[in-house]
């Protein structure tokens, strides 16, 4: 039986790199790489040796006699991926099987013309961080020191997974493995512009590489949007897992209805934690003081609401098909789904999510506490004087007026990157200006300043997408060390 990725696939690609028949993609170097939902065993050319089972570094792919019982669906959802082969897939010429080809990938080298030391500062230490940390680290020049804000180190990946994803949150792991490089130091409870200035950085290593992520939420510019009662589905996110930064974001659950606005895998993760059962969450490592709030809450429907129909749902296959085949209660009105172009989704991804729903919308609607996704309403205002009372919304392109009555909003529509001050930021894309990691001004590279993650490419991806991500950074910062561009930019750091 061939192996199967499962959902927690978290698209860091190890396993692309120790698979020995090239039969997972898309690969890092193949076009829908960046946008894909996950990656995918092909069965027909899995040898089943089980070398993507030991690198994978969430345990999110299982040999095929052993998927648990609500991942069973991710043998089709992989297969499916090779039915229609894309237009640069060649026949591979010893099984005459489809396949896409793999392009050479770069051999480790000695680089003999860094500077031995070479300093470099990474600021942050989130999955980002993590992943440029390893690949610097590969060089015996290189010393790195992370600086981190908090008092614990791997921000994401330890306050940002929801706390029923105990295999993705596992990737802390792979990040303590990286942490106990003799060559790494991490400096925790330090931040960059209140305790150190980012010149002080500059002065004293040969490089300063900014990972510090998309702290805030994209803001819902509608009226009402101040009334107590909404919240952001960050704050919600930090208080469920313990953020020190929002202790004190405790929602008040004593509400029949709450509503989440934006449909992407953030508002999926609120909606399923804040109506789970309680004594499940309990096996987890959720913050104890929103266990108790859980206990006690009232919430007996979440609707997730996307502005658009369900063939443009912002969520992944495999987070849905998690919600459909795991212990949530999930429900979706079938008049949601009348009016699909079945022609427009067929052969894409979307279209194994069409199915999905409509497996969901056969069912009767579940017992509270449950979450329904419902789709092509778009947010006009909050209403309510003192607090929220419920949410206006436009059937999206018409004048059609939908309102529902509710206690709670929560906005999940994305994160932003915020302004770093002494690094030139692009307003419109929310990130710091930069060509594949080196940042710049106007067209010219700063010499020795980098970005990567979230403030680099925008709010998008994976947990894993950042090692893809990070190489590039790094592939740039040591090409500048080799070629001497860092040379004479920090005196103290030679
Ligand atoms: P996202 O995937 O970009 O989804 C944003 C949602 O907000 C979309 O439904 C979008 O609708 C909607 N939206 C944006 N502006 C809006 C507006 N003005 N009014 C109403 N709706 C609006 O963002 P996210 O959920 O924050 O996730 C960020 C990234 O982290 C994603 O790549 C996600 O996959 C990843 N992530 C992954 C996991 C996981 O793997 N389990 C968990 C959490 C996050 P439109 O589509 O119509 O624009």
């Amino acid at each position: 039986m061939p192996h199967v990725v499962t959902q927690a696939c978290c698209g860091d690609a190890s396993c692309v790199y120790a698979c020995p028949v090239n039969c997972i993609h898309p690969t890092p170097d193949e076009p829908d790489f960046g946008i894909a939902e996950m990656l995918y065993i092909d069965p027909s050319t899995c040898v089943d040796c089980g070398a993507c089972v030991t690198a994978c570094p969430v345990g999110a792919i299982s040999p095929g006699h052993r998927i648990p019982e609500t991942q069973k669906r991710f043998a089709s959802v992989n297969a499916n991926h090779y039915v229609d082969p894309s237009p640069d897939a060649v026949r591979f010429p010893v099984d005459g099987l489809w396949r896409k080809p793999l392009a050479p990938i770069e051999k480790p080298r000695f680089r003999s013309s860094l500077p031995d030391p070479m300093r470099v500062a990474i600021v942050g230490s989130g999955p980002s961080a993590m992943y440029a940390a390893d690949e610097l680290l590969k060089n015996p020049q290189v010393r790195v020191t992370v600086y981190e804000r908090l008092t614990a180190p791997f921000g994401l990946a330890r306050f940002g997974v929801a706390p029923d994803h105990q295999s993705t949150r596992s990737v802390v792991n792979l990040f303590d493995t990286i942490a106990r490089h003799p060559n790494l130091t991490i400096l925790l409870n330090v931040e960059i512009g209140r305790d150190i200035t980012l010149e002080e950085l500059r002065e004293q290593y040969h490089a300063v590489l900014w990972a510090g992520g998309a702290p805030t939420d994209r803001p819902l510019q509608i009226p009402g949007i101040d009334l107590p009662g909404v919240q952001s589905a960050t704050s919600v996110v930090g208080w469920y897992n313990g953020h020190p930064d929002f202790v004190d974001a405790t929602p008040r659950l004593d509400t029949e209805r709450a509503v989440v606005i934006g449909n992407g895998n953030v508002a999926l993760d609120v909606a399923r934690i804040l109506t789970a059962d309680p004594d499940r969450l309990a096996t987890t490592d959720i913050a104890f003081a929103a266990l108790t709030a859980l206990r006690a809450s009232s919430i007996g429907e979440i609707v997730v609401v996307g502005r658009r129909g369900p063939e443009h749902a912002a969520f992944t296959l495999p987070e849905l098909v998690g919600l459909v085949d795991g212990p949530a209660r999930v429900w979706v009105d079938p008049a949601d789904l009348e009016h699909i172009d079945d022609d427009a989704v067929h052969g894409t991804e979307n279209a194994e999510k069409i199915l999905l729903l409509r497996e969901i919308a056969a069912r009767p609607v579940p017992d509270e506490p449950y979450l329904r996704l419902a789709f092509g309403l778009t947010p006009d205002e909050v209403l309510g004087a003192d607090r929220v009372t419920g949410m206006r919304f436009r059937r999206t392109g018409t004048d059609e007026v939908v309102d529902l009555d509710a206690g709670l909003v929560f906005t999940a529509i994305g994160y932003r990157g915020r302004p770093v001050p002494g690094l030139p930021f692009d307003d419109a894309r929310g990130t710091v200006a930069n060509v594949a990691g080196r940042v710049t001004r106007g067209s010219e590279p700063i010499p020795g300043l980098y970005v990567t993650g979230w403030i680099k490419r925008g709010p998008n991806g994976f947990i894993g997408t950042n090692k893809t991500d990070s190489t590039e950074t790094v592939k740039n910062l040591l090409a500048d060390a080799e070629s001497g561009v860092l040379s004479g930019v920090h005196a103290l750091a030679r």
